[in-house]
């Protein structure tokens, strides 16, 4: 009996082992596929709105600068402020930022997360030391700042963005697309080089076929008035990208939204609010239309920055090197593999550096590993 037992014993031990060798072996690749299928996003769209500050995003209408009426230039100044001030201003900052950006405070706070109000301990920031414009592109594309690119001049980028660098692998190649207000975009993203359509500023889009939206957005485009020489207004462009949407359902989409920052430079609080507004009602019809559109839905991530910070107080209006305070900066991300953590509270610094490598890794891809220069992904946006 004792014999038997053993041997019994034994080949029940054996089964047992081979057991867990089997089960080891089928679990490592299953792990993995796991892993893959567990990252829903197929695409990502990528929205700048340029100089927009974290104060007006977090704590709304700053009550002393809606006082200020603006330029003398821009007619109705004091008229334009009271109207501003009854659209957005409230008593609480929770209910101003809400008026003031209701999709990012309605959708974004509840099903997504939203990084850089330093009143509760949350840090972004840009990373290149210069806090102004193409130095921001320039870092948040590529994944590191670059003292080369040190002016705003329209220059063909040296290096290669994240999104050059996804039009190369076969799964993107032909579904990459950038649209953005200011000219500067033709250099930043390379438009020679990249192997994608950049449409910037007045040009017109010529990059699908003619449709009677597109034609007259091609009009207004070009034919409207050019209160700045080398950035067009956010309507015409902001469209044309949703047009490009419905025709050609890019895979990674980039959309440079730029008033707030000319209407700040400009010194009207009024305008600056407006256009934020404006840029916040133009995120919520994006993701309305990728909602809609089987090839988007539940399936892309939207991450919504700024390219810097800006001044405190009657800095606003300005930004750069001799003003630390604007490489304060805030990003929000939303979409499947994102958990809504909402309000980030208490968070590990995050900079600009590293949404390339995050974009990347949404997809699957490991840009980080491939541009070591580049800032890491950001963990708590990634599949947990
Ligand atoms: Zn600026």
């Amino acid at each position: 009996m004792i014999q038997k037992n053993f041997w019994q014993g034994l080949r029940q031990i054996s089964v047992s082992i081979l057991t867990i060798a089997s089960a080891t072996l089928t679990i490592a690749p299953n792990a993995a596929a796991q892993a893959a299928a567990a990252r829903k996003t197929q695409n990502v769209i990528v929205v700048i709105i340029d100089g927009m500050r974290w104060q007006e995003v977090f704590k709304g209408v700053d009550p002393e600068l809606i006082k200020t009426v603006g330029p003398a230039g821009l007619p109705a100044g004091k008229e334009r402020a009271a109207y501003a001030e009854k659209l957005f201003a409230r008593s609480s900052q929770s209910e101003s930022r809400t008026a003031l950006m209701p999709f990012l405070w309605n959708e974004i706070a509840a099903h997504g997360q939203l990084f850089g109000n330093r009143d509760l301990g949350s840090d972004s920031h840009v990373t290149n030391g210069f806090n102004f414009s193409y130095p921001g592109y320039n870092e948040t594309l590529t994944g590191s700042g670059d003292p080369r690119i040190n002016s705003n001049d329209n220059i063909p980028n040296p290096n290669v963005t994240v999104f050059e660098w996804l039009n190369k692998k076969a799964a993107f190649h032909g579904h990459v697309a950038a649209f953005g207000a200011w000219e500067d975009f033709n250099g930043i993203f390379n438009k020679a080089r990249c192997g994608f359509p950049v449409n910037a500023s007045y040009d017109a889009f010529t990059d699908m076929p003619a449709t009677p939206e597109l034609t007259l957005l091609n009009h207004l485009k070009t034919e409207g008035v050019r209160i700045w020489p080398d950035e067009v207004f956010d309507p015409p462009m902001f469209y044309t990208a949703l047009e490009y949407v419905k025709y050609a359902k890019p895979r990674v989409l980039f959309i440079g939204l730029g008033e707030t920052d000319d209407w700040a430079h400009a010194a009207s609080y009024a305008e600056y609010l407006n256009s934020a507004n404006r840029s916040d009602a133009y995120l919520a019809a994006l993701w309305n239309l990728v909602q809609s559109m089987p090839e988007y839905k539940d399936k892309t991530t939207l991450v919504v920055l700024p390219d810097h910070g800006r001044g405190n107080g009657a800095k606003w209006t300005d930004h750069g090197q001799d003003i630390p305070e604007s490489s304060q900066t805030w990003m929000a991300w939303i979409g499947p593999d994102t958990k809504p953590l909402g309000e980030r509270k208490s968070t590990t610094p995050v900079t600009e550096s590293e949404v390339a490598a995050t974009l990347a890794a949404l997809l699957g891809e490991d840009y980080h590993a491939a541009i070591p220069n580049s800032g890491a992904a950001i963990h708590d946006v990634l599949p947990q």
